[in-house]
């Protein structure tokens, strides 16, 4: 699966680097952590090729640069969102069970159309209309995996540190709009679900799972998140060799 992932993903093939969901890829590192309860677990950071030096990207937020905020906010939010695609979370939460309903979470992804026109929404064809329907199923089952899996997070005792705020920091800022504060250039990233961490539609609904995503736009967070990453070999080998150790043991008794 992880294999998979790395090659439809993230475009990184036998051939070489090719185009993937995100981009082309430069570079990627993930490990595979065991959980306590042995469920598997991916950690994946992913390098896109062609991107800009971070403080670049800082600079010309900070100038109001319009065509490349905005260039990066598409990019941006094609690439992952902050809240469910059909509705509020009440609302997807209340949406009707249709007739031979499956679990998506137990089913495999529905293919695209293969053909359709450069402007389905306008065209009318019988591709289009096709591709329109597939793209209406297609957030709905987002929807209904993110429902089902991701862990929609409800502030307790358990998460709350001793001056009252949640140690897994929800819920998170709510933005209706993505926006650059010109003081410091930083981005905001639409985000209007404050209980859910961001997803990709198109890993979600083909991993089918509990996944989260995000771009991270400083060097100080892929840091943060190669500590943490590495920090999970570390545990791994040292699990390992815990368990080597008290299997040596049992067959020297
Ligand atoms: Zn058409
Ligand atoms: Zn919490």
């Amino acid at each position: 699966l992880v294999l998979l992932f790395i090659k439809h993903i993230c475009g990184w093939t036998e051939d070489g680097p090719k185009r993937g969901l995100f981009g082309t890829p430069a570079a990627f590192y993930g490990t595979v952590e065991q959980q306590g309860r042995m469920t598997l677990h991916l950690h994946f950071l992913l390098w896109i090729a062609g991107q800009l030096p971070l403080h670049i990207v800082r600079e010309k937020l900070m100038s109001q640069d319009s065509d490349f905020t905005r260039e990066l906010t598409e990019y941006m939010e094609s690439c992952f969102v902050g809240e469910f695609m059909t509705g509020s979370k009440a609302e997807v939460s209340d949406h009707d069970i249709p007739e031979g309903y499956k679990d998506p979470t137990l089913t495999l992804p529905e293919a695209p159309p293969q053909a359709f026109c450069d402007e389905p929404e306008t065209c009318g064809c019988e591709n289009c209309v096709e591709v329109l329907s597939w793209w209406e199923r297609f957030k709905l089952t987002v929807d209904d995996i993110l429902i089902r899996s991701n862990k929609i997070h409800a502030t307790g005792k358990g998460c709350i540190n001793k001056d009252g705020v949640c140690t897994a920091r929800f819920p998170r800022e709510v933005f209706m709009q993505t926006t650059v504060d010109p003081k410091t250039g930083h981005l905001n990233m639409k985000k209007q679900e404050s209980s859910i961490n961001d997803v990709s539609p198109v890993v979600t609904a083909t991993n089918r799972c509990n996944t989260d995503a995000r771009c991270l736009l400083s060097g100080t967070s892929v840091k943060a998140v190669v500590g943490y990453v590495t920090d999970y070999i570390t545990k791994g080998w040292l699990k390992t060799h815990q368990v080597f150790s008290a299997l040596h043991d049992s067959f020297s008794r």
